[in-house]
């Protein structure tokens, strides 16, 4: 079972409410499993296997352990255990007994990827119902910048004039996106750009945006717009982790430590018009495991495939990770006439 069919089942369960075919829920252990590469080459699409040519967590452990070892223990406490439940056979929920939450932090990163993914594409397919346009992927870019801090500045300042453009409202109806940096190591400064999901009405040519896009920013006016054959793949794009682990290797002690000091909050979301109310809930609070389908499911309980009883322990990442990997897990539930 792989990754992309997965968060598909999750979304699809969230629309339906409760589709009876489910597949089990492993979202958990696609999030910590960024060591096991076996296992994500089993997992992942051509596309997304460049996480496999990426550092690891411990190495970025390690090279945060140079400038902030609180920072670094905490990062490496994150995922570290688990509380499984399990009937010994099949693992039915599993959930980190600490998070750190940190962007940098690649566990942390993809379980919020997916999560605000399904949550966004449900939104913006439940707006869709109702409001006509064409779905499309812009891209707005600034000139690099040597502060990940003045950049992102800049560049809201930038955007928040660019909306309230006539030209803007003409266009487009609604719009939700997410900023993005690559760091480059040549020139030593960040690239800060934002990706939009937009709902365009009236058609609006590349040129002119990006015109519209010098006229706000005074110096930078590369921008992409193209339309969005596939959602999921869209929302996807706009959710998946604002920096690559790759980048932040590469960083000089000064730029890494602005991004892991970077305040908490920092608003990484932008939404309006009609996907206005695509309010992402990307609080500290947010359960990691609310697309479980067995949520609700208590020690004691009866496993739903086998019937045995169910336990509540504490494991390590290691021993998670071997829970994971044993279970062949039935596609359904079998029926309960048979007793
Ligand atoms: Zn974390
Ligand atoms: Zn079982």
């Amino acid at each position: 079972m792989n990754q992309l069919s997965l968060s598909r089942n999750a979304s699809d369960s969230l629309k339906t409410n409760g589709n009876p075919a489910f597949a089990p829920s492993l979202d958990t252990v696609q999030q910590v499993d960024i060591n096991e590469r076996e296992f994500r080459r089993a997992s992942q699409s051509k596309s997304e296997r460049w996480t496999l040519r990426t550092p690891t967590k411990r190495d970025i452990v390690d090279r945060l352990g140079r400038v902030s070892a609180e920072d670094a223990l905490r990062l490496k406490n994150c995922c570290s255990a688990f509380r499984v439940l399990t009937c010994g056979e099949h693992t039915l929920r599993s959930y980190p007994t600490f998070r750190c939450k940190k962007l940098f932090c690649p566990d942390c990163a993809a379980e919020r990827a997916t999560r605000l993914g399904n949550q966004t594409e449900a939104k913006i397919r439940e707006v869709m119902k109702t409001t006509k346009g064409r779905l499309c992927f812009l891209t707005l870019t600034t000139k690099n910048a040597a502060t990940l801090g003045g950049g992102l500045v800049k560049l809201k300042k930038s955007f928040a004039n660019f909306k309230r453009k006539k030209d803007f409202k003409n266009h487009i109806k609604g719009y939700f996106g997410a900023f993005e940096y690559t760091f480059n190591p040549k020139t030593n400064d960040f690239h800060i750009h934002l990706h939009l999901i937009i709902l365009r009405g009236k058609f609006w040519n590349q040129s002119d945006i990006s015109d519209a896009w010098r006229d706000v920013t005074g110096d930078s006016f590369i921008v992409d717009i193209r339309e969005i054959k596939n959602a999921h793949k869209g929302v996807k794009e706009v959710c998946k982790y604002p920096m690559k682990p790759t980048d932040l290797m590469e960083m000089p002690d000064d730029k890494f430590l602005e991004v892991v000091r970077m305040k908490k909050g920092t608003r990484m979301f932008v939404s309006g018009g009609c996907f206005y109310n695509v309010k992402l809930d990307d609080d500290d609070a947010a359960d990691d495991n609310i697309f479980s389908q067995f949520a609700e499911l208590i020690e004691g309980d009866a496993c739903p495939f086998c019937k045995q009883e169910l336990f509540d322990v504490l494991v390590d990442r290691g021993q998670h990770i071997g829970l994971h990997k044993l279970n062949a897990m039935p596609a359904t539930v079998p029926k309960t006439n048979s007793s």
